[in-house]
Order: C-alpha cells, then structure tokens, then sequence
C-alpha cells in the first residue's frame, strides 16, 4: 500500500530497488545503467534515521544523509546525537549538510556561501567523514537568496533543478507522497533514474497518521529530556524537589 509508511514496507521497497538499481552518491552518480539517488533529509529525527540506515547497510546500499544543524528537534552536539552522526557515516552512508537559510538571517551582506561551508565543516568534524553534497531545508520559503549553481562552496547541490530533469523524483515530505509512491516508481520499469527523498520520522514500526508520527518524535524527546534531568540530579545526590512521582 502506497500510505503504508512502516519500516516493514520500507524494508520491502528497499529490496526491491536494489534488484533494479545501483546505489548512487550525488558525487559519483555518471555512468550506465539503472541508478537511485537514495536521500534523506532529517528534520526530526536522527533516531529513526540510524534505524533506516541499519536497514541499508544490511540491504547492502548506500543512502545519502543530509543533517541539519540548525534543527528544531534535535542538537548535533549533543553527544548521544554526534553519536548517531558518526555512527550512519561509518555504516557506508554519505553525511550531506541539510542547509536552513533563514537561520542565517536576511541581511544582504551576508554570505550564505560561507555558513553553509561552515556548517558543512561542523557536520565533517561531527561525521569524521568528508561532507561533499547539500540539500536545502524548506526551499520555497527562501526569500531573496539563491542557490542556484550546482555547486556551492565545493558542494554538489542536491536540491538543483537538474536532477529533477535527469532523474524520476519522488518526496514523502509531511508524511506523504507527494507526487507518485517510491513503491510505485520502484515497481515502474520505464523508470531507470530514480531520486528519492525520504525523511526518516515518516517511517516506523507502525502505520499511523503523519502528525502521529511527528508526535512520536516529540514525545521520545520530551521523555528522553525528563530522564536527562533527573538522572542528574540523582548521580550528584540533589535534591529533585516537585518532581512528579511515577
Ligand atoms: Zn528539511
């Protein structure tokens, strides 16, 4: 089913793509032959995103994860989360920098080109692997900035026109499909250049409505928060005082 977004259908699909497909990065995508352009943005959740990049590794393909640092939901520093930066490079994925414009602010004499290399050296020394792609984080709401060359400060441009032109392009964001499903495109045989972006928070164990599965990330968060406080004031022997009893 095409609203089917569980790891297990996902886990179905990716198999059936690695049938047709070579795995391609955005760096070294030439060449003959059947191709897939597997990207992920995350904008919620690297948890699920280490959970679908397991599952590539044991399918046996490479998938691009461009990481935002300018996220909402989650802090590349945090240790826990470096941690699962580090850990979806070293299981053979590409880490891409998921670039926000609007963090950068609206004045003119900014440079966007050198914060999204900065950004992108933060990501590299976080990943301890090279960052050679970028992605565009909510490019329709970019005002009065462009980016518009396939390379920007030595980075390929994942969010360029081109590959819309020269590759079949599918996108789950908001937790659905917005044009036709990667199931169907996988299933399509006239296509032999897929892109396919998925966000890995869409996907999980159980099928539910997208503002669910959102909620999910909220909640682990919320809950993985508590326990951070609290242990901490347990470990230095502090008095935790109003803390609800369980
Ligand atoms: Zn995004």
């Amino acid at each position: 089913m095409s609203d089917d977004f569980t790891t297990t259908r996902y886990g179905e699909i990716l198999a059936a793509a690695k049938l047709k497909y070579r795995f391609a990065t955005f760096a070294d995508c030439g060449g003959e032959g059947c191709v897939a352009l597997w990207r992920h943005d995350i904008d919620f959740s690297p948890h699920r995103a280490l959970a679908l990049a397991r599952m590539e590794a044991d399918a046996g393909v490479v998938a691009t994860y461009f990481v935002q640092p300018s996220a909402r939901f989650y802090n590349v520093f945090e240790p826990e989360i470096a941690a699962i930066i580090r850990e979806i490079g070293r299981l053979g994925h590409d880490i891409g920098l998921h670039f926000e414009t609007e963090t950068v602010g609206h004045s003119q004499e900014l440079d966007h080109e050198r914060r999204l290399v900065f950004q992108a050296g933060v990501l590299e020394h976080l990943a301890e692997k090279p960052v050679t792609a970028f992605s565009l984080h909510n490019p329709t709401t970019m005002v009065g900035i462009s980016f518009d060359e396939l390379q920007h400060g030595g980075l390929v441009n994942a969010s360029h026109p081109k590959w819309r032109e020269e590759f079949s392009y599918c996108s789950d964001s908001n937790g659905i499909w917005r044009f036709r499903s990667l199931d169907a495109m996988v299933a399509d045989s006239q296509i032999t250049r897929l892109y396919a972006l998925t966000h890995p928070e869409w996907w999980q164990a159980e099928p539910m409505p997208p503002r669910q599965r959102l909620q999910r990330c909220i909640d682990g968060r919320k809950a993985w928060l508590e326990n951070y406080y609290d242990a901490l004031l347990a470990t230095n022997e502090r008095p935790n005082i109003g803390r609800k009893e369980l």
